[in-house]
């Protein structure tokens, strides 16, 4: 994949970068080994003041950093002025909470007399330079989601992004150098996914998170693993968005436009199945598909927009490919399934509810990246959880229902990494992110995220 600037809602190359020689690579490698010797030992304090520096930049760059990241991959404006947002504030967060966060632990004193020491404890340590492969869907959130909390733990970042947002990618280290991190604290390496084994299996890089789909997960934790090197997957996801019969349904209904629709449907969270009971199904049928309708779909710059164009060609082929397997093998398009007949040029797709589904179609088992709802019909809860596990991803899961022990049920039997009740999905810097089964392994966010990538360790005096 070349490493370009390509307009989603258009398809013009705007700029094209070259990938970095093994030589620019290895020397950006020393720098990060080099800078981690000094940063590790750095004060919490320091750390915040830098990373709060950070944030205000960022926030005086709100309206420049969200035409770039517009441009290359094509969310509405709107949105990527609010993920810059979101960005300043966990920034913020972690600035504010790390040190309390990564505090000594003390185990009980009878457990410390009991294992012979007469004073232990658990310190955090910073582990060295974390690789952070990167999508491009989010593509300021995904990094300093990653980048927050491992510049506070003390750890160094390098960042291989997305081979479409290298724009974004080098504002971010350029962003941190301005806030007065040292060089080499946090670097972006612009080279395609082919040279990621190299920078893995060296010995100077300490571990790795991805963010991404199944098969780059697969082959970074391959690496990773066979060099025995900590890994953090935050991979792909179907969540379900149960609907029964005590929901709001017309909340429920105008909920799911946006959890289906935001970021043209290219996220990982994104409501993707639709699992309604019967006694509500046809009041959330229309209305959803009544939402779903009145977006407005065009250029993302223009402020009324809902929905812009999916990032890239083959992204929208690759759902075209799902919409048409599941036609062909006997669903119903309610709305939507195909181009927007105005937008001859981008790769813009209609927001689309399907139904008739069956476990035959690709769209019953894999990811659809873009605004496509997948919508059935249920007798009962216990058909509607079977149906919500019934996918390889478990990432977040969304019910409607202010029935107690409903929720009780659907917290225990919910194969996810979140339960969201009477809301969509969303992440904040307070809670840990990150799923189960092929979604990935590890959480980002929260004490969770910021203890991944540390050295727990043990100290014991006898
Ligand atoms: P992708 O192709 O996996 O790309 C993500 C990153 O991985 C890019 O930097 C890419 O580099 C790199 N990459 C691609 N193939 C690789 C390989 N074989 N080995 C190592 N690295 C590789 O993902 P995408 O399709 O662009 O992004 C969408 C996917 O990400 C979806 O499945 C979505 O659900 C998932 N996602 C998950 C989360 C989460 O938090 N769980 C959040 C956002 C997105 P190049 O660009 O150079 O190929």
């Amino acid at each position: 994949m070349p490493i370009a600037t390509v307009n989603p809602a258009t398809g013009e190359t705007l700029m094209t970068f070259d990938a970095l020689s093994e030589e620019a690579v290895r020397e950006r490698l020393d720098r990060a080994e080099a800078a981690f010797a000094d940063y590790r030992t750095t004060s919490f304090a320091h750390r915040a003041e830098l990373l709060n520096r950070a944030a205000d930049l960022l926030e005086a760059d709100q309206e420049t950093i969200a035409r770039t990241v517009t441009t290359e991959m094509g969310k509405p404006l709107g949105a990527a002025r609010a993920e810059a947002a979101k960005c300043v504030k966990a920034m913020r967060w972690y600035a504010r909470h790390a040190e309390h966060l990564l505090a000594d632990e003390q185990p009980a004193p009878d457990d410390v007399a009991d294992s012979g020491a007469v004073r232990a404890f658990v310190r955090y340590r910073p582990i060295g330079p974390v690789l952070a492969v990167m999508p491009w869907n989010f593509p300021i959130w995904q990094v300093v989601r990653f980048a927050a909390p491992a510049l506070m733990a003390g750890n160094v970042g390098l960042l291989k992004h997305a081979s479409n947002v290298p724009q974004t990618a080098l504002y971010l280290e350029e962003l941190f150098r301005r806030a007065g991190f040292p060089a080499g604290v946090f670097q972006t390496l612009l080279v395609g996914s082919g040279a990621i084994e190299g920078i893995l299996r060296d010995p100077r890089v300490a571990a790795a998170t991805l963010t991404g789909s199944e098969p780059a997960g697969r082959s970074v934790a391959a690496i990773a693993g066979d060099e025995i090197k900590k890994t953090v997957l935050e991979l792909g996801g179907s969540d379900p968005y149960l609907v029964l019969p005590s929901a709001d349904v017309e909340r429920a209904a105008r909920t799911a436009v946006t959890a289906r629709t935001q970021n043209a449907g290219q996220s990982c969270i994104a409501a993707k199945r639709f699992i309604v009971h019967e006694q509500v199904y046809d009041a959330f049928a229309e209305a959803f598909v009544a939402g779903m309708r009145a977006l407005r779909v065009g250029d993302p710059t223009d402020e009324a927009t809902d929905v812009g164009p999916l990032s890239s060609e083959a992204g929208r082929a690759d759902l075209e490919e799902l919409v048409d397997d599941a036609l062909r093998h006997g669903a119903n398009a309610l709305c939507g399934a195909r181009r927007p007949p105005d937008q001859p040029a981008g790769w813009f797709y209609e927001p689309t509810v399907l139904t008739h589904l069956s476990t035959d179609m690709r769209i019953h088992r894999e990811e659809a990246f873009g605004p496509v709802a997948s919508l059935y019909r249920v007798a009962d809860l216990e058909e509607a959880i079977a149906l919500a596990n019934d996918t390889s991803f478990g990432l977040s899961s969304n019910a409607w229902t202010r029935n107690e022990a409903e929720q009780e049920r659907l917290i225990r039997d919910l194969a996810a990494g979140g339960v969201f009740f009477n809301g969509m999905t969303a992440s904040h810097p307070a809670l840990p992110f990150g799923g189960v089964k092929r979604s990935g392994y590890g959480r980002e966010l929260a004490g969770h995220g910021i203890r991944e990538f540390c050295n727990v360790t043990t100290v014991w005096y006898g």
